[in-house]
């Protein structure tokens, strides 16, 4: 089944029969992969399109493609799929959709899905707790590409890379005063996680690199402040991670930026 969700525009395969409500499957002679391992197997299958995998416990897609096709969206118990099942998702990625060797893909991810239900009969089915999801971005693939180098870069360089790689960020559309923001939650179980670190697209306008940097800085001492020390907010924890990470410990910025005009679309350009 060719579906939409809400991040991506691209190809998604949705069970057909609830089989991605399993969470826990875990394959005794594979060993579980990582996002990195599993982007090397499809890599050696040909796989040349796809830049980033990331898991996700999401009962309802399979597999989607993020809106540029550039990352794969894979549900965790594919961690653990054997090679014939690997061999279908890139045929699924390589072949025109609606072709039969799309549906036979499509096919062999579905049944494994069921194999791997019915040999694993303690599976977790419960839904998981609803989590907060990022909002869409209105960058271009260049702007994001930008910002995920700009945010790896100076998570190396200033927060020895303690910052989660996979944090999703995005330029907001709906942000008009405000620089950015960061959005926290805590789970169920106490865990605290960000959802999103969004950015005003006024920052990518020329003339405003400076403040797009120092803004990135400010809200990726946010994530950091939250994560390490459950601190929301412009407090002594906040204020010190700036000063160390070398951006304006200040809530507001007195810096002035330069804005599109009223009604104008977001900028393309990439600094
Ligand atoms: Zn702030």
């Amino acid at each position: 089944m060719i579906a939409r969700n809400r991040e991506s525009a691209g190809p998604s395969v949705a069970p057909a029969d609830g089989t991605a409500a399993l969470l826990h499957a875990e394959d005794a002679t594979i060993p579980p992969r990582t996002a990195e391992s599993f982007l090397t197997e499809l890599r050696t299958r040909g796989v040349r399109r796809i830049d980033r995998v990331r898991f996700k416990a999401n009962r309802t897609r399979l597999l989607s493609l993020s809106r540029d096709g550039r990352t794969l969206y894979v549900h965790t118990f594919f961690r653990t799929a054997p090679p014939d099942v690997l061999d279908a998702i890139a045929l699924f990625l390589a072949a025109r959709r609606r072709s039969p060797a799309h549906a036979r893909a499509v096919a062999a991810i579905r049944g494994w899905g069921r194999l791997a239900l019915r040999d694993h009969p303690d599976a977790v089915y419960a839904r998981p707790a609803a989590e907060p999801r990022p909002g869409p971005c209105c960058g271009t693939p260049e702007q994001r590409r930008y910002l995920r180098d700009e945010y790896l870069r100076l998570n190396a360089e200033r927060f020895a890379g303690r910052l989660p790689a996979d944090l999703p960020i995005r330029l907001s559309r709906r942000m008009t005063r405000r620089l950015g923001h960061v959005r926290w939650h805590r789970r169920a179980d106490g865990t605290r996680v960000v959802v999103e670190l969004a950015l005003n697209p006024d920052l990518f306008l020329a003339g405003n690199e400076a403040q797009l940097r120092d803004t990135l800085l400010h809200e990726m001492a946010h994530v950091e402040a939250w994560l390490e020390h459950g601190s929301a907010g412009h407090d002594a924890v906040w204020r010190r991670i700036a000063r160390r990470v070398g951006c304006e410990p200040r809530a507001c910025t007195r810096a002035r930026i330069r804005r599109r005009a009223r009604g104008a679309p977001p900028p393309a350009r990439v600094p």
